[in-house]
């Protein structure tokens, strides 16, 4: 498949390849939608095994930048960009202001932010460069990780699911199942556990897991033992493609809430799962807090606000739910049609 075709294939704006000789600099941003607004979207640096690889993901993962967007109600479009490169040893200051320069050269249309590889100290390099990058650290004014967002987020998100499936928002006695105790589940399961639920990790890292047992007083169980926990609620923290015919089948849960990005491996598990009676909250609804968290910076960032803003995820899951209700269909697909009616709706105001 030539460049043009992955391009127009699911509707692309722009895709712009980026260069710098000195520092090795190799980047794609790509620009799915400016219909609501900027296409703003994280910067992943990852060691893609090829080109065509690297161009795959940020194809994919613009796209759904303008999904999660969109079905959060912000004035935001979908953009992605990643730098091809080990994040562990090709990173430097020359690196991430020519990339900041190749940045500025879209004047607005494209704002990046932190993401897998990239963190809010690489977010500052950018800064010098342009204007267009959020994210930066809470001393500079900015929002900082958005991590602790995320997490708030998914919480909201849970209550709503809950609300639905057993009439209640209170959380105390619930028993969830979590993979991944990174910085957002880990973030996560305290607030779980502040809600007096019951919960049990697992993580690929040990040392997070130990951490998680110390810290937080969980049980945890191992890596692949994780699917089969039965709980009211299994919420995926980790990994994309999670939810597939050979995990599907070993859930003992209710619910899938998780802030984990493309849970689904592909879009059959969603049937996959609504026939073994499994409600899945679609992941790019639950887990919008870091970016409504971010958003937030092109107005001066207020966290007071934000956090209004990511508690708002209770009433925009809950609307989702009841849509698939009425419509008799998968959450996930009510919320693309959500997301789909109000790009068409207000997107075409700004034309
Ligand atoms: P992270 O890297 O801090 O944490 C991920 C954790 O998952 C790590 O501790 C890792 O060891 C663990 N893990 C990896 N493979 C595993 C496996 N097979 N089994 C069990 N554990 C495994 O990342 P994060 O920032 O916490 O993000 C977690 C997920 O949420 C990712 O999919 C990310 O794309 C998504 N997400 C994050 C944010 C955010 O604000 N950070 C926002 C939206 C979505």
């Amino acid at each position: 498949m030539g460049v043009f075709d992955r391009i127009t294939d699911h509707g692309h704006e722009q895709v712009v390849f980026g260069h710098d000789a000195v520092s090795g600099l190799r980047c794609i941003i790509a620009i799915h939608s400016t219909a609501l607004g900027p296409a703003l979207g994280g910067t992943r640096f990852y060691p893609y095994e090829s080109e065509d690889e690297a161009l795959v993901d940020v194809l994919r993962l613009s796209r759904g930048m303008t999904y999660k967007a969109a079905a959060a109600g912000l004035d935001l479009g979908g953009g992605k960009a990643v730098i091809i490169g080990d994040p562990g040893s090709a990173k430097n200051e020359r690196l991430f202001r020519a990339y900041g320069r190749v940045v500025n050269s879209l004047g607005g249309r494209y704002i990046t932010a932190e993401d897998v590889g990239t963190t809010t100290e690489d977010m500052e390099y950018i800064r010098r460069e342009t204007q267009w990058a959020l994210g930066t650290p809470v001393a500079e004014g900015g929002s900082g990780d958005p991590s602790p967002a995320t997490a708030r987020g998914l919480l909201a998100g849970l209550r709503a699911v809950c609300r639905y499936l057993w009439g209640t928002v209170e959380l105390a006695g619930r028993r969830l199942a979590v993979q991944g105790v990174g910085k957002v589940g880990f973030a996560y399961v305290r607030l779980l556990v502040e809600q007096r639920c019951e919960v049990v990790v697992t993580d690929a890292r040990d040392e997070a897991v130990q951490k998680a047992v110390a810290e937080l007083g969980v049980q945890s169980v191992a890596p692949a033992d994780i699917f089969s926990v039965d709980c009211d609620v299994f919420s995926p923290c980790a990994l994309g493609g999670i939810l597939n015919p050979d995990t599907i089948p070993q859930l003992s849960c209710e619910a899938v809430v998780g802030s984990a990005n493309n849970q689904l491996a592909t879009r059959e598990d969603a049937q996959r799962l609504a026939g073994r009676g499994i409600l899945y909250a679609p992941d790019f609804v639950v887990n919008a807090g870091g970016l409504i968290n971010v958003y937030d910076e092109l107005r001066g960032y207020s966290r007071t606000r934000a956090m209004h803003r990511v508690d708002g995820l209770f009433d925009a899951t809950a609307r989702i739910l009841e849509i698939a209700r009425a419509e008799g269909v998968e959450p996930v697909t009510a919320a693309e049609r959500l997301a789909e009616r109000r790009i068409q709706e207000v997107g075409s105001l700004a034309r």
